[in-house]
């Protein structure tokens, strides 16, 4: 499976709509985020385990809330959920800074690797549920693992007229939503139906 075969794929499929995210996924080259023994599968549309019982996600989820998040070239983004890297590097393509969190210890480091090379990605190895008091606030938050609720945190580190997109439920299913603030209070602007994704780990850290 050829990249430029699955991304045009993306595009009938409407997953993928703008060239500017277009040219990002053509820049970043998805094989350097997947373990070596899923390399061959690295340019197909399906997530890939990446260990600690993880997935980077399949190149349709991150085009489609690449576009979701309508990144411009000013913002200041924090992404919960690093993984592998790959969203946070194919985001720092798109905006001015990606700060990622990443709970998983083995997975930080292994990010760190990745994205080595990215200069504007920030990568902070802590509990994501409660966002990143230092560097707020964001004009965008993008969350990569299920989360039950929305906590206060990802609200108040958000910019008034800020965005956020996040799956949002309990269980196999969630609805990847994408969330505004105005004055203060998060609104709903869209809700997509029928997305999977690993839940939110709590505790520690
Ligand atoms: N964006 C990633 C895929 C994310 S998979 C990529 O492009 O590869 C979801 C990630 O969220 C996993 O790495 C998991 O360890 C992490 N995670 C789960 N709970 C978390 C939490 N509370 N804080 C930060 N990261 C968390």
């Amino acid at each position: 499976m050829s990249w430029r075969s699955t991304l045009s794929r993306l595009k009938r499929r409407g997953y993928l709509k703008s060239e500017k995210v277009e040219e990002a996924l053509i820049e970043v080259d998805r094989s350097k985020f997947v373990p070596e023994r899923h390399r061959d599968y690295a340019y197909s549309d399906r997530p890939l385990p990446i260990g600690e019982e993880q997935t980077i996600s399949a190149p349709h989820m991150v085009a489609w809330m690449t576009e979701l998040l309508d990144p411009s070239e000013d913002d200041r983004v924090l992404e919960i959920g690093t993984g592998s890297g790959y969203q946070a590097a194919v985001l720092s393509r798109l905006v001015d800074e990606v700060h990622t969190i990443e709970r998983v210890e083995n997975l930080y480091k292994s990010a760190q690797e990745n994205l080595k090379d990215f200069e504007n990605v920030y990568i902070y190895h802590r509990d994501g549920s409660k966002g990143l008091k230092d560097e707020a606030p964001f004009d965008k938050v993008i969350v990569t693992a299920a989360a039950p609720e929305v906590p206060d945190a990802w609200k108040e580190q958000l910019k008034e007229g800020g965005m956020l997109v996040v799956p949002v439920g309990e269980g196999f299913r969630q609805t990847l939503k994408v969330l505004a603030k105005k004055n203060g209070e998060l609104i709903d602007l869209k809700s997509e139906g029928g997305v999977r994704f690993v839940p939110l780990k709590e505790g520690e850290r």
